[in-house]
């Protein structure tokens, strides 16, 4: 009340002045000391000079916690970022980057470069929304038609073993919370009743009724534990956990045991299905190609590629914290293709966008095999050198023609580049200290020698596997034809039409797949496919392929795998920096964890309960492939 009759005092005596002014000579020093607070504020520092600063305290209290942790954003991806979380009363308020890559060093010193960092994306800075959402999964749930079926003894179709279909409404049903230890004895109830059912001659009847492929069955081997299919899945990550699973499957036989009453040594474990088929984020081409886990390429080495192929992959959506690496290499003047079947994030960044018809992949990658072999853009000495493609084939056979098949008497040389033969009773090396290839003895017969045919000497010639890269000339000193039909004598006298493997891959494809014929496959345009091969061939073998797993998805999809390593073998493209494939799907990793293997499928009648006791194996689970049963291979 008091500042409102203030303020009409102080405006009633304005008013006055200024009518007493009007017309009037009123002394402007008296007018304007009435105004004398209008007068601007001159402080050099606020900081320091504002009278009250609490209130900044309160934007300081949002952002203050207690603590602060750090953990791997996992099974988040494949991506592994290491993140840090501050908790503020005991609730996680905020996640960030931990920036702390360029400090780590392996045991060597070697330390990685700050460019790894800041390793995150915009999932891993909301994850505490996961950690207390709704949705959070915190405890042990069945499905409620599992748990009915289950409380009802197991009912069955008395002809096929089937399930009630009422209680089997994955998707549709609701779930419904129990104790870990009422989950345990559900999940071991289950596995013991599904043995029972699916063992013997009534199991086999019944999964023939049940519509299952005859094969199938007859790969199940009468054992009701081989119908379960255990697999090391994306949502476990991390290398225990992923191969527990597996450890797991190969434990069965303990149950088979039990069920079936048969000796240890007969004794089965489950079926086991792989990433490349069931999940598919492998490529199951890379070790069908290569005899490893996949193929792959350091991100680091991506700016050193002139041209890189995104291929079936979003990388920019899909890999957000290694999108980066795609970025530095175009500034530093790589040329970007996405080979796409849709216009992608990163399609819309690239230079050159091919959109194919989905599953097509291997006819594209075979068409641009043609144009390079067709217009002779490939690079000769990388394929001579470091390739089979000059292999001799028999056609009377159709099998690679080998140096014993030709030379009496012959013995292939003992293999020492890059390559250790384990011998049965040995073990490979801890993989940090292997190097090169591990070979098991057993399949040191498939790499004997084979034969090309030299051009200089207008001969055949033995080549043992040794003879490759920069030791092919020293120790073939060939040079070997890549096309043509060569009669060859072989030891037995007989003699035989062989055809290097370059020259029946040339007919096969342009009898199939020239640009025009892979066009009505793919739909993409011939003239596409031909700029893909000659920019692929111009890129003097620094042509990187990132291929992502969309295209693993379709059947028989190992095709376009091979298919790329074809066109990179062409372009000289492969094993060295800038120019190579890789799916950076994450899992390629595990074969860094030495030992995993041994322990996945330790014998489950014979733990080794010493620490420092050496580990018996038995592969009593099966380890199974989708794409063996769609191949119709069973
Ligand atoms: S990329 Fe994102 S979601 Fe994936 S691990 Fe890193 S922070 Fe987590």
């Amino acid at each position: 009340m008091a500042a409102k009759s203030r303020t009409a005092q102080t405006r009633r005596r304005f008013l006055k002045l200024v009518a007493g002014g009007i017309g009037s000579a009123v002394l402007p020093k008296t007018v304007m000391a009435e105004f004398r607070y209008l007068a601007p504020v001159n402080v050099d520092n606020p900081l320091t000079a504002y009278p009250n600063r609490d209130w900044e305290r309160i934007y300081r209290d949002i952002y203050r916690t207690d603590t602060r942790f750090t953990f791997l954003c996992c099974p988040n991806d494949t991506h592994n970022c290491l993140l840090n979380a501050h908790v503020k009363n005991n609730v996680v308020v905020r996640i960030e980057p931990t920036y702390g890559y360029s400090k780590a060093q392996d045991l060597y010193g070697n330390k990685a470069s700050a460019r790894w960092d800041p390793r995150c994306c915009q999932k891993g800075l909301v994850l505490a929304r996961r950690f207390y959402g709704d949705r959070r999964v915190n405890g042990a749930f069945l499905r409620k038609g599992s748990k009915d079926w289950a409380d009802k003894g197991f009912p069955r179709d008395p002809v096929t073993g089937a399930a009630p279909k009422e209680l089997m409404r994955r998707g549709w049903d609701s779930w419904v919370k129990i104790s870990h230890e009422e989950a345990f004895a559900y999940h071991a109830k289950t596995l013991l009743n599904i043995a029972q059912t699916y063992s013997g001659e009534e199991g086999t009847k019944r999964l023939l009724a049940q519509g299952y492929d005859p094969d199938m069955v007859a790969a199940a081997g009468g054992a009701g534990t081989r119908v379960m299919k255990f697999r090391g899945g994306m949502a476990k990550q991390g290398a225990i956990r992923i191969f527990g699973n597996f450890r797991m499957g190969n434990s069965m036989a303990l149950l088979d045991q039990f069920v079936r009453k048969v000796p240890e040594e007969k004794a089965m474990g489950s079926g086991s299905w792989d990433s490349y088929a069931f999940h598919t984020d492998l490529p199951p081409g890379h070790p069908m190609v290569t005899g490893d886990q996949t193929n792959d390429f350091e991100l680091f080495d991506v700016e050193n590629a002139k041209v890189i192929i995104v291929w079936g992959m979003n990388w920019i959506t899909t890999k957000m914290p290694d999108s980066h690496w795609l970025t530095e290499a175009r500034l530093k003047g790589a040329k970007t293709i996405a080979v796409t079947v849709e216009y992608s994030a990163t399609a819309s960044k690239c230079d050159e966008v091919v959109v194919i018809r989905p599953g097509t992949d291997p006819a594209l990658a075979l068409s641009v095999a043609q144009v390079m072999i067709k217009e002779n853009l490939y690079n000769a000495d990388f394929v001579k050198r470091f390739t089979d493609l000059p292999t001799l084939v028999r056609m009377d056979t159709l099998e690679r023609l080998k140096a014993s098949d030709v030379f009496p008497a012959y013995t292939s040389k003992p293999l020492a580049n890059w390559v250790n033969v384990v011998s049965k009773d040995d073990h490979p090396a801890p993989t940090i200290k292997q190097n090169g290839m591990q070979m098991p003895e057993a399949l040191a017969g498939e790499f004997s020698d084979f034969v090309m045919w030299d051009a200089a000497r207008n001969a055949p010639v033995a080549v043992s596997r040794d003879a490759m890269g920069e030791l092919f000339v020293k120790l073939a000193g060939i040079d070997p034809a890549l096309e043509g039909r060569f009669q060859v004598t072989l030891a037995n006298g007989n003699k035989v039409e062989a055809r290097p493997v370059f020259d029946l891959t040339k007919e096969y494809l342009d009898a199939n797949v020239t640009p025009e014929q892979a066009s009505k496959v793919t739909w993409a345009p011939a003239t596409a496919i031909r700029a893909l091969a000659h920019t692929v061939a111009a890129s003097d073998g620094h042509t990187l392929i990132a291929c992502g797993m969309g295209p693993n998805q379709f059947w028989n999809n190992d095709n376009k795998d091979r298919a790329l390593f074809l066109v990179l073998a062409l372009a000289g493209s492969l094993g060295r920096h800038g120019g190579n494939i890789g799916s950076y799907a994450g899992n390629y990793k595990a074969t860094l964890f030495s030992g995993i293997g041994k322990w996945t499928v330790e014998d489950p009648f014979h733990p080794q309960l010493d620490p420092k006791g050496d580990i018996k194996t038995r592969y009593a689970l099966r380890y199974e492939s989708m794409h063996f049963w769609a191949n119709g291979d069973g």
